[in-house]
């Protein structure tokens, strides 16, 4: 399960996006940007995410995942187009010769503070 490293991994990120004037005020959502190519089961990531978020200022954050299709680009012959299933070639040559444009993302996009509520 590797998406336990990535959970701690966010978590250092997202720690050091927090900034200073909100240290201290809870994290309601934490917003990421994952790439299909990355294998990353969001279920799973939030799983563990919560598991290692106790006792950190992100305990209790919302994972927002947004998936990022794998695109890529034939060298070929210059066709871009994305790739759903397991197979890597040229959709319009079968060229195995592609640059990955997108898909490997895991980007924090944004954090989101929680309102300081009356209650
Ligand atoms: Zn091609």
């Amino acid at each position: 399960m590797h998406e336990m490293g990535i959970a701690l991994q966010i978590i250092e990120i997202a720690k050091s996006a927090i900034p200073e004037a909100l240290a201290g005020t809870p994290v309601e959502a934490v917003n990421l940007r994952v790439g299909k190519l990355t294998a990353i089961v969001p279920e799973s990531l939030r799983f563990c995410f919560e598991i290692v978020s106790r006792d950190t200022p992100l305990e209790g954050a919302k994972l927002v995942v947004e998936e990022i299709p794998v695109v890529a680009l034939c060298k070929g012959c210059g066709h871009s187009f994305t790739i759903d299933g397991p197979s890597f070639v040229c959709e319009k040559c079968q060229s195995g010769d592609l640059q990955i444009l997108s898909g490997r993302e895991l980007t924090v996009v944004s954090l989101e503070a929680a309102e300081e509520g009356p209650d």
